[in-house]
């Protein structure tokens, strides 16, 4: 018998929509392509230690998720980072006003969703290639299926006959390239920096910082205008993609050795360009859709879209 409801996308939003839909009884399989849980929580062990290279950080404003987070801190997954970073624009590099908390996690923060699959069955290396009404997925009739994932690729997999869903994830979505580099020593003084002004940088984070083991690495993303003209590089030949991103790098913090290593990671859909109101979509056929397109694109509305959608979805189905 195949499960109640299948969920396609083990990053945060797809956790968080099974957990809420097991925890109402519902029977759930999680199916991810990729070889690890995540998605964009995305963290990948480099020279010995695990690097964040995509989200650099949590924030959290909604109190059911600060429940979560609190909890996470409590067990040692998490922990708060810093609530204030600098800022670079033509004048220079500045401090920062104090911002919200953010979290940061030991392990990278995949451990955290990692922490969600707990007790859900997850299938890795478990491609989808379709989804039609019925619904069916695969040619495999399911009570519901949750799209858990951005709009170009859910768009992909859905049928041409599902209209209505193939409407609500038509919107575009932006590029970042990250770039993860190690110095022998610390050589800046900054948590972070919100780059201003600069056609290949947009954010620097101090990955020995947040991660709290001080280890002297940093990841850099890229403004939107430099992925897009640069993303294909990432896998063919990524050292001229590495050596630009890296030169802004030392030029904002005024490093003056090159990095020890570096590592290019490509995100060809990083961030909705139009993210919506509403928390999820659910239509009367049984096929679902959430993630951080259905709120603003961060961690916080990532699960708390899946979180909404689980808890309707499984209302719906008794
Ligand atoms: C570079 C970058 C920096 C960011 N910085 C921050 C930040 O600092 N703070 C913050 O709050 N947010 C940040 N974000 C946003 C945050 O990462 C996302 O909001 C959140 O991770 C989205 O989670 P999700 O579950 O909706 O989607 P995803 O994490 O993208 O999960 C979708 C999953 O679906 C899988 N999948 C796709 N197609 C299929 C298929 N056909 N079959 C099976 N599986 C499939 C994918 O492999 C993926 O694992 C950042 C994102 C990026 C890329």
């Amino acid at each position: 018998m195949s499960p109640d409801v299948q969920i396609i996308g083990a990053g945060i939003a797809g956790l968080a929509c099974a957990r809420a839909l097991a925890s109402a009884g519902h029977e759930v399989v999680v199916r991810e392509r990729g070889a690890a849980i995540g998605g964009r929580l995305a963290t990948r062990e480099l020279d010995g230690r695990p690097v964040d290279l995509g989200a650099s950080y949590l924030t959290c404003r909604d109190e059911a998720f600060r429940t979560l987070v609190d909890d996470w801190v409590r067990r040692g997954l998490a922990h708060p980072w810093t609530s204030s970073f600098a800022v670079h624009n033509r004048l220079g590099l500045s401090r920062s006003e104090d911002g919200p908390m953010r979290y940061g996690a030991g392990r990278g923060l995949a451990a955290l969703v990692e922490d969600l699959a707990t007790g859900i069955p997850v299938r890795l290396g478990d491609p989808v290639t379709d989804v039609g009404p019925g619904p069916v997925v695969d040619g495999v009739e399911v009570d519901a299926v949750v799209l858990a994932m951005p709009d170009p690729e859910a768009h992909q997999l859905l049928d041409p006959a599902c209209e209505a869903e193939r409407a609500a994830v038509s919107s575009a979505w932006s590029p970042v390239i990250a770039v993860a580099a190690a110095w022998s020593r610390r050589r800046w003084d900054v948590e972070g920096v919100f780059v201003h002004d600069d056609p290949v940088l947009d954010w620097i984070a101090d990955d020995g910082r947040r991660r709290a083991d001080s280890a002297p690495v940093l990841v850099a993303h890229s403004t939107t205008g430099y992925a897009s003209e640069h993303l294909d590089e990432v896998d063919k030949n990524p050292e001229e993609v590495v050596h630009q991103v890296v030169d802004a790098v030392r030029a904002i913090l005024d490093v003056d050795e090159p990095p020890r290593w570096t590592y290019a990671q490509a995100w060809p859909y990083a961030k909705p360009l139009a993210p919506r109101a509403s928390p999820f979509f659910l239509g009367d056929g049984g096929i679902a859709i959430c993630g951080d397109a259905w709120g603003s694109p961060r961690v916080e509305n990532a699960w708390l879209s899946g979180h909404k959608l689980g808890t309707e979805l499984a209302r719906r189905l008794a």
